[in-house]
């Protein structure tokens, strides 16, 4: 088992398989992206499954493939179709910003995948060209979300609510993730570092989103396990619907963080803020297995 020395124990793996991205959210990147690592630098399936095993040894048990957006990879359903070759990996999911989802929902099915987030920032089509900076996705950002509905996935939502552009939808919201049956759940906007003043301004806290929501029933916290991640659950009362509220900036949740992260290029993270990235992708092309399992250890130690 993984433990730090905050006695937390460690067994979430998430793992960025690019950096690239076809939407640039306002909030995440930069209006002309960012620059792009060579092929080589970028780990391939094999590498990342590799080290999703030697992880799975050393008691990491969830593993979340992120991005960028991941469905950019090439043939991404077969990294999923080695992770679940791993025996003790209880739980696999994919977030997506849903543009590609329609075109590998089934393939994707296919390989064991059972649980996929979505990112959904806005129903309207002026308010998504205006975060996404790309007009013409929100059809297939839809359609994405019909696809894993129709395939039988188990959907969560994730909007990002941001003050004066789509604050006004977050009823919206609620109805649509209602309607469609599916998980809703709001992230508090962080910080991004190209950004800083735009993002003080263009905060909202989750419990102000909370109160607008109680327009539709009363909240109760429900402590059903629906994920392995920081969000706080409620049920709207009288109605179907269960919201998550993920909580950086106003609710810090470092205190029962469980997780490490991996960068495309061979990085491990042991926080999403760390200044610390130790290089895992050197050692294992050397096959030292040693030194990576050192390497987890000591991610594990700096947290
Ligand atoms: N491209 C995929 C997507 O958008 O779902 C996966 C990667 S994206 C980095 C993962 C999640 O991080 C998304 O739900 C996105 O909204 C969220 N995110 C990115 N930057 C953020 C920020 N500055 N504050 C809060 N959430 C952010
Ligand atoms: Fe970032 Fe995801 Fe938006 Fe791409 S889709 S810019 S990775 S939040």
């Amino acid at each position: 088992m993984l433990q730090d020395a905050y006695n937390r124990k460690i067994d979430y793996l998430r793992i960025s398989v690019t950096d690239r991205c076809n939407l640039r959210c306002i909030y995440c990147m930069p209006e002309y992206g960012i620059s792009q690592k060579a092929p080589q630098e970028i780990l391939t399936f094999e590498e990342i499954a590799a080290i999703a095993k030697l992880a799975v040894n050393l008691g990491i048990n969830k593993i979340k493939i992120t991005g960028g957006e991941p469905l950019l990879r090439r043939n991404l359903p077969r990294l999923f179709s080695l992770l679940f070759s791993i025996s003790g990996l209880q739980d696999i999911s994919l977030t997506t910003n849903g543009v590609l989802l329609e075109r590998f929902a089934k393939e994707l099915k296919e390989t064991g995948l059972k649980k996929v987030n979505i990112s959904i920032d806005t129903l309207r089509q002026d308010s998504f060209e205006r975060i996404s900076r790309f007009g013409n996705a929100l059809e297939q950002v839809l359609k994405g979300i019909e696809a894993a509905r129709s395939q039988g996935f188990l959907v969560k939502l994730n909007a990002v609510v941001l003050r004066g552009i789509n604050d006004n939808e977050i009823l919206d919201f609620a109805r649509f993730a209602q309607e469609k049956n599916v998980t809703l759940r709001f992230i508090e906007l962080m910080p991004m570092a190209h950004a800083l003043k735009t993002s003080q301004d263009l905060f909202i806290s989750c419990a102000e989103i909370k109160n607008n929501l109680e327009s539709l029933g009363a909240l109760s916290p429900i402590n059903a396990n629906l994920g392995s991640g920081p969000a706080r659950y409620y049920k709207v009362e009288g109605t179907s619907l269960i919201v998550g509220f993920i909580s950086p900036i106003s609710c810090k949740f470092c205190f029962d963080c469980n997780r490490l992260r991996l960068t495309a290029d061979g990085l491990l993270m042991p926080c999403l803020n760390s200044k610390f990235g130790l290089n895992i992708k050197s050692p294992l092309r050397q096959n030292k297995e040693k030194e990576v399992l050192a390497l987890f250890k000591k991610a594990v130690y700096l947290k």
